[in-house]
């Protein structure tokens, strides 16, 4: 199979994983290649290595405003959003969790496994547009509630829930609260400081960092119990011998994230703007889905009305423009997205509906190749 480069393709899938920043593989570099020593190892060949991790901590901690000690390496954000449940159920011994009926898989799969375990769990609902109502949440909120988790932003919609007025809330019913802010950064600001969020969790490749790493944010003083056990790593929290390249290039991600905050939330939002406008003028019976203003500036969900999206992504495959139905994890299946399902739209638009979401690395010539090849590929789509 001939493989295909960045430059073969218009990628405007960034919700799924991002390209790799060349910052950051350049900082991972060295420790993929010389400095391989066991940060654990007592020698300097190794202490450099865990200089360079706890250098990654302090940049992580920098963009959501927290203490390095706070901060603990995973391998992904799956894990980090089971971890937080995980250890809330353990030290509480509650068993309850509430959490939001358009999570990801990564917090949804775990919950209905946990029902199955004798759990109960509450889904929340969301109103037709994907924004969550307090009111739900306080109703929830049951004497053996051991956690709220919500996620931050919908990775298919892009919406956004009201995090830290529903951290605030579980705080003053002193029930722990998990928020999955795997597809925030460097695009909204996520700063813990002063809220009630005892858990966050973010993931390397949604900012620009490799696969395979991840972040729990443990507020102080918040009982932990890990969820991978084994060596002392990670202060006891997480064991496994570190992922150092993959840390040392998520810490430079998060700093750029934090740096380029403004920059590419605008530049994003921009281009989404213009492909959601040309869309909804150029192709008929098109709608968006999802809460206009209250959502990620680089994300657009759009329903095309008595087509299939499924042959739309495949049209725009053939053009070399990725784009996605539904969260990356669902695509091939043919249920239709729960997030859309719950936000009450017909089978028909659920099935329908295609995302696109943009980076620091998208541009306005994608956008314009973009909008000329799809009335046509959905014009296919619907015949
Ligand atoms: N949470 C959200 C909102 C996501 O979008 C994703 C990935 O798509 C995850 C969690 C899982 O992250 P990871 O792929 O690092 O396990």
């Amino acid at each position: 199979m001939m493989l295909l480069e960045d430059k073969d393709i218009i990628y405007l899938d960034n919700n799924a994983t991002t390209r790799i920043a060349p910052e950051v593989f350049e900082a991972m570099t060295p420790y993929l290649r010389d400095y391989y020593g066991n940060p654990s190892s007592s020698y300097s060949f190794g202490k450099q290595v865990h200089t360079a991790v706890e250098r990654a901590r302090e940049q992580v901690a920098a963009l959501i405003s927290c203490e390095p000690k706070e901060i603990f390496f995973t391998s992904c954000g799956t894990e980090s959003d089971n971890a937080a449940i995980n250890a809330a159920l353990q030290v509480t011994g509650h068993k309850h969790v509430i959490t939001s009926g358009v999570e990801h898989s990564a917090v949804k799969n775990h919950g209905e496994y946990l029902e199955r375990l004798g759990y109960a769990v509450t889904y929340l609902p969301v109103s037709s547009d994907g924004t969550l109502q307090l009111k739900e949440l306080e109703n929830a909120i049951r004497p053996d509630t051991a956690i709220v988790s919500l996620m931050w932003a919908n990775n298919e919609t892009g919406v956004l829930f009201p995090i830290r007025e529903a951290a605030e809330i579980c705080q003053s019913k002193k029930i722990l609260f998990h928020t999955d802010a795997v597809q925030c950064p460097g695009k909204i600001d996520i700063s813990v400081k002063d809220s009630g969020i005892n858990f966050l969790s973010l993931s390397g490749h949604k900012l620009h960092a490799p696969k395979g790493v991840g972040v729990l944010y443990v507020k102080r003083r918040t009982k932990f119990i890990p969820y991978v056990m084994g060596g002392h790593q990670e202060k006891g929290k997480r064991g496994g011998t570190e992922n150092v390249a993959s840390i040392v290039g998520l810490g430079k991600a998060a700093e750029l994230a934090l740096a380029k905050l403004q920059e590419e939330a605008s530049h994003t939002r921009t281009l989404r703007n213009q492909l959601e406008t040309g869309i909804l003028e150029k192709v008929a019976e098109t709608s968006v889905n999802g809460h206009p203003e209250s959502r990620l500036p680089n994300t657009t969900n759009i329903s095309f009305h008595r087509a299939s999206a499924e042959k739309i992504l495949v049209g725009l495959n053939e053009k070399g423009i990725c784009a996605s139905a539904g969260s990356a994890c669902t695509t091939g299946s043919m249920e239709p997205s729960h997030v859309l399902t719950n936000m009450g739209l017909s089978q028909d638009k659920a099935f329908g509906s295609v995302r696109f979401s943009f980076s620091r690395y998208s541009d306005e010539a994608q956008v314009a190749t973009t909008l000329e090849a799809l009335p046509k590929v959905v014009e296919q789509s619907r015949s």
